[in-house]
């Protein structure tokens, strides 16, 4: 039998990520320091560990309601309105996923009719163009620049918007370039899409981890946007919690529902444990999402400054835990730096093109690791990029 021609058209056609290709080769590896993984290095806080444990203990191992447990929407809904000033009802309007990877899938597959056009700004988070293949919509890119600091302008995307346009998707602070937008910025966004009946799907994973005193602005927050924005977060990044895979999405009643038929009969509901730790987190996490966010902010400096003196242009991104330095000077693609530099001083970090193809001649690298590994892999960056010039 020949599956290859059983499989679906629109899932065989879509290339695999760019990161998991290259981190196989990583893993053939040995003694390799990793820059490349988007994930953070520290444990997830002991108390909410001890609360998943504590909720197995309670024997709490059935499936909760599809939307997630009340308790955890009644939390997420006071979180969301004191930190992005914006109100949701726990009952009707909130939404428990497994993760935000589930919380897109389930915005996309809700709002896309085949041929339907998805905006978004690239370089951007590697599922956003799958996923919206996968949901038969057309991906349609913005590329944004390094001397725009990676900030989407309002000028750029309505050179993009066409009569097919139904939705943007938006990621500040962004992965891979760790770029933010001002109020101002969004105000601007926040009108067009107003004027062009725009569903704004907002991803604001990393919205905890900005750094200078960067104040957060959600787009949801901006007149006229709660109406037509989903709003989707999680607890992988702020709270170390990657592995419990637990996210959310905050959106109007009518658009809560249609995501919930999709995830009542795909997924039933986010893992019940998961769900017990994250109320935790919520109660009592704070305190380390901030010192886990002043480790962030030393290594982001470290790092922005040592590439820069390499003569290797790196914009000080305010927030996630990415840089996106620029490496074309060196006179090699991003696949021929990352691949160099991986062979022959054992350091990973991810081509720029992963995120799209505007990110040709960039890579990125992330801080989600130590201060002394960092420290090391920049000391094998300068030698790599001088051994490149010589
Ligand atoms: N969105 C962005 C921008 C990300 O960078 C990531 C993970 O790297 C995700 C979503 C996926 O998050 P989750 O672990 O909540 O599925």
């Amino acid at each position: 039998m020949i599956l290859k021609k059983h499989i679906a058209t629109h899932v065989g056609t879509i290339p695999r990520s760019g990161i998991r290709d290259f981190f196989e080769i990583v893993q053939s590896m040995k003694e390799v320091i990793s820059l490349g993984i988007g994930e953070p290095d520290f444990d997830t806080p002991w108390h909410i560990r001890e609360a998943a444990i504590y909720s197995l203990e309670r024997g709490h191992t059935g499936y909760t309601s599809n939307l997630g447990l009340p308790e955890l929407r009644q939390h997420i809904s006071e979180y969301v309105a004191r930190h992005f000033s914006v109100s949701y009802d726990p009952k009707s309007e909130i939404m428990v996923t497994v993760g935000v990877s589930e919380g897109i899938d389930l915005a996309l597959r809700a709002l896309i009719n085949p041929g339907d056009e998805v905006l978004y700004h690239e370089p951007c988070y590697v599922s956003y163009s799958p996923s919206i293949l996968l949901s038969h919509g057309i991906p349609v890119a913005i590329a944004t620049r390094a001397e725009d600091n990676f900030t989407l302008t309002a000028e750029e995307l309505e050179k993009k918007i066409s009569p097919a346009s139904k939705v943007l998707m938006l990621n500040f602070p962004c992965n891979p370039t760790g770029a933010t937008q001002t109020r101002g910025e969004l105000e601007k966004i926040a009108r067009l899409c107003v004027e062009h009946d725009l569903v704004v799907l907002t991803d604001e994973i990393y919205s905890e981890l900005t750094y200078d005193g960067a104040k957060h602005v959600s787009i949801a927050s901006l007149p006229g946007m709660r109406e037509r924005t989903v709003f989707l977060h999680g607890f992988s990044k702020a709270f170390a919690m990657t592995g419990f895979r637990i996210g959310y999405t905050c959106a109007p009643a009518i658009l809560t529902e249609a995501m919930m038929k999709v995830h009542q009969y795909a997924i039933l509901c986010a893992n019940t444990t998961a769900q017990d730790a994250a109320i935790e987190a919520l109660l009592n996490g704070a305190r380390e999402v901030d010192s886990m966010r002043k480790e962030y902010e030393l290594r982001r400096n470290f790092i922005v400054r040592s590439f820069n003196d390499l003569g290797l242009d790196c914009f000080k991104p305010l927030g996630a835990f990415y840089v996106f330095p620029k490496i074309s000077s060196t006179g090699l693609t991003s696949r021929e730096f990352s691949l160099g530099l991986l062979e022959k001083k054992q350091v990973a970090c991810v081509p720029g093109p992963a995120f799209g193809p505007s990110g040709e001649g960039f890579i990125r690298c992330s801080y989600a690791t130590g201060m002394e590994q960092i420290k090391i892999a920049m000391e094998r960056i300068a030698e790599f990029v001088e051994e490149t010039r010589r």
